[in-house]
């Protein structure tokens, strides 16, 4: 089932979750173990996040050094069929532009279709590890728009190989990443909005946000979305902070800033699990606060802080 079918039956806030598939050499069942305690809350829907092929230097025996391409954390397709088969609950594989050629792109979307699977998040990706700004593949596609046009054509039965006449439709719920706090590359929010804007014209259904730990950017974001005519639901993404070190990492990698009376908290805790309860109340008082406003989906970045998120959906239930 789409996300927005789940949305437009809801008669409460839904609850979903995001993964990351889990490190190679690691079996299915660590996914089970991680989404087991998950089910108790009957989430609508399990993103599974998309990582990219990394280069690494690997050194021989000789002491030179040899180029080897790793992909740290497959299977994204693959849990997300695994998921939905063993919990029959809707998953959302993240789909990305960076590392993918269009042909690529097509064969992962024929695969999902073939799968049942109903959703993709579109998105550009980051610049790989060893390049300054992102570089598209050769083939692929440079902005997530661009990709998102991909899936819309796909969802009207065209193909790549203009023979294929007719072909079958795959009709995919796509959904798109916003940024509260704008993306980093942006010149400013209003350049940013705008190619928002043009995500959602060319056919996104609904907004997935960056994490954020204000809740009055989320809501300043929803009321400028709706200004310039961004009529599509709005799912806030949330993450805890579980440590002290997270003050510098989140804003570093997610260029989101955290309120002062959140990072003075976190820096006067004495131990680490003064720490984890300050982050968990945090995030059970932004909830509960969103759940007032009436968005539609309460969307939880997992990112193994299993017990942490536990406690934080049992109190706004
Ligand atoms: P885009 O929408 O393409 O935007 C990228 C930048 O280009 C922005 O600054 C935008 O303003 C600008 N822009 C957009 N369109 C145009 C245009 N036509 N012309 C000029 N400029 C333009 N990354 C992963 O690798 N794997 C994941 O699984 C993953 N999951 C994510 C989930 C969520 C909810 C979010 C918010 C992000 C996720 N990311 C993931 C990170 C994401 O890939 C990065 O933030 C990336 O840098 C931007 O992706 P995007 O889809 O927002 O890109």
């Amino acid at each position: 089932m789409k996300v927005t079918d789940h949305i437009a039956q809801a008669k409460d806030t839904l609850v979903s979750f995001e993964i990351l598939p889990p490190l190679k050499g690691k079996t299915i069942n660590t996914i089970y173990n991680n989404l087991d305690p998950f089910m108790e809350f009957k989430p609508s829907f399990i993103n599974v996040t998309y990582h990219r092929i990394e280069t690494m230097f690997k050194k021989k025996a000789d002491g030179t050094f040899e180029k080897v391409e790793v992909k740290k954390r497959p299977g994204t397709v693959a849990i997300c069929a695994a998921i939905k088969n063993h919990y029959n609950v809707d998953t959302v594989p993240h789909l990305i532009c960076g590392g993918f050629t269009k042909r690529d792109t097509e064969d992962a979307l024929i695969d999902l279709s073939f799968l049942g699977i109903d959703n993709v998040l579109v998105l550009r990706g980051d610049a790989a590890k060893n390049e300054a700004n992102f570089e598209p593949e050769v083939g692929g596609h440079s902005y997530a728009v661009d990709l998102q046009k991909q899936v819309d054509n796909l969802r009207n039965g065209i193909y790549l190989e203009e023979d294929i006449k007719n072909g079958g439709k795959a009709d995919f719920c796509i959904g798109t990443a916003g940024y509260p706090e704008k993306h980093f590359e942006a010149p400013n929010l209003e350049t940013d909005m705008l190619h928002l804007k043009e995500k959602v014209d060319a056919g996104a259904d609904y907004i997935m946000t960056q994490m954020f730990f204000n809740n009055q950017k989320f809501f300043d974001f929803v009321k400028a979305c709706r200004n310039m005519g961004i009529e599509v639901p709005i799912i806030p993404g949330l993450k805890p902070i579980t440590n002290k070190k997270q003050l510098s990492i989140l804003p570093k990698v997610f260029h989101v800033d955290i309120p002062a009376d959140l990072s003075n908290a976190i820096l006067k805790a004495k131990t680490d699990e003064d720490v984890e309860q300050i982050g968990t109340e945090w995030l059970i008082q932004q909830s509960k606060e969103l759940k007032a406003f009436g968005v539609p989906v309460l969307h939880y970045y997992t990112l193994g802080k299993q017990h942490v998120i536990l406690d934080v959906v049992r109190a706004i239930r």
